[in-house]
């Protein structure tokens, strides 16, 4: 029987007892490694090819994903500028429109220089099979998106992209493994900004490929070692401690979420509440189906512009910061922070306005937030 994922968290299926039985994994900091001989080697040769501390962490991930193989790169960009570049020129690419700024910066900027075509869907909504094209490869979603929250129909999408030879790529960074596994709903590879839930403190940059596709973790695993960009030794060792507590965490901040959501859509200068657990949300049946918790990411519309800025200046529990997924509740500007690079255009496509915040709930006790909140509210309502 699989272990459950708590367990998975901190123990290998296979763990032995050895560093002298360290409980926590040791930090490896070394460059290279000395070999026994001519034509001989530990197994490990550079830190850049093989780093015992980074491969632990990978066993992690790949555990917690249920992926075959996992690859820890310095950044959640790291992972996914890796993965594209195991495509070709001339590939062609359906990609969600609400996805994390960068991803869209990566894609504008540095893919299509490298001759790949795109194709923006929203995919919780729009007819994929209708936009696959001779040269399409690969579907690229985000679930929920980001900031947006809204849920695409993984297992639906996975069938279309099966029936067309596509690869089915899912960033699973808003709810990480702890609440919903692609790779069990039949996506190929999933990537993740391990700054976020996995490592969880807003201490330490890191991003993960996983996958089940032999052929997709060779190429990989190539362009790894190639392009140089696997996480140092230290910061395996960091996200590995902060995964021992995903569980925790998650529990923690969905529960602060949903009492933090509901307390929004009760607010006379609130105009709209994009959280995936209230259940008039649009999306609220699918994830129900496919992941095991709604996450603690909430973005919500003010009535005007002023008084979400009025807001940004007034928190002071809460932090006015871009990132997401650690213990620390943030809160965050799209316009001018994670999406400052995305085109007007396509941000309000999107529905991203200069009235939308975005709330990355922590574990902070839920009174002292919602009563920030309160003071904060009651003084902007208080004024008009
Ligand atoms: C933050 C984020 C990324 C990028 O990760 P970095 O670790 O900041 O490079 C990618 N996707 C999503 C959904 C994110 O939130």
């Amino acid at each position: 029987m699989k272990r459950g994922i708590n367990t998975r968290c901190l123990h290998l299926e296979d763990e032995e007892i050895k560093n002298y039985g360290a409980i926590s994994f040791p930090i490896y900091q070394t460059a290279t490694y000395a070999h026994p001989g001519v034509g001989q080697s530990t197994g490990y040769d550079y830190s850049r090819l093989q780093n015992p501390t980074r491969e632990q962490l990978e066993k992690v991930v790949a555990g917690l994903e249920g992926g075959k193989d996992a690859l820890a790169l310095s950044s959640g960009m790291a992972a996914i500028s890796l993965l594209m570049e195991t495509f070709n020129p001339g590939d062609h690419f359906i990609v969600e429109t609400d996805l994390y700024g960068g991803t869209i910066r990566l894609f504008d900027n540095v893919s299509a220089k490298n001759g790949y075509e795109f194709t923006q869907l929203k995919c919780s909504e729009d007819d994929i099979e209708g936009a696959i094209r001779d040269n399409t490869k690969a579907i690229y979603l985000e679930t929920p998106t980001n900031p947006m929250m809204n849920i695409a129909d993984i297992t639906k999408i996975s069938e279309i992209a099966k029936k067309h030879n596509l690869v089915l790529i899912v960033d699973n960074t808003f709810l990480s493994p702890y609440f919903q596994n692609p790779l069990d709903l039949g996506a190929d590879v999933v990537v993740h900004s391990g700054t976020k839930f996995l490592g969880g403190h807003n201490d330490t940059l890191a991003g993960f490929v996983v996958s089940n596709n032999e052929e997709i973790i060779e190429k990989l695993r190539f362009m790894a070692m190639t392009t140089g960009s696997g996480l140092s030794p230290f910061d395996s060792w960091l996200i590995l401690r902060g995964i021992k507590t995903l569980g925790l965490r998650m529990e923690q901040s969905q529960s602060n979420a949903l009492k933090m959501a509901e307390w929004l859509t009760k607010q006379d200068i609130v105009t709209k509440v994009y959280y995936p657990g209230l259940p008039n949300h649009k999306g609220h049946d699918i994830i129900k189906r496919q992941a095991r918790g709604f996450g603690s990411m909430i973005t919500f519309d003010l009535q005007t512009e002023e008084q979400a800025l009025e807001i940004l200046e007034r928190v002071r529990l809460i932090k006015f910061a871009e990132s997401l997924g650690g213990v620390e509740t943030l809160l965050t500007y799209p316009v001018t922070q994670t999406h400052a690079d995305v085109p007007e255009e396509l941000r309000q496509k999107n529905g991203i306005t200069s009235r939308t915040l975005r709330l990355s709930m922590g574990v902070e006790d839920i009174e002292d937030l919602l009563g920030e909140l309160e003071s904060i509210f009651s003084a902007i309502s208080g004024r008009e």
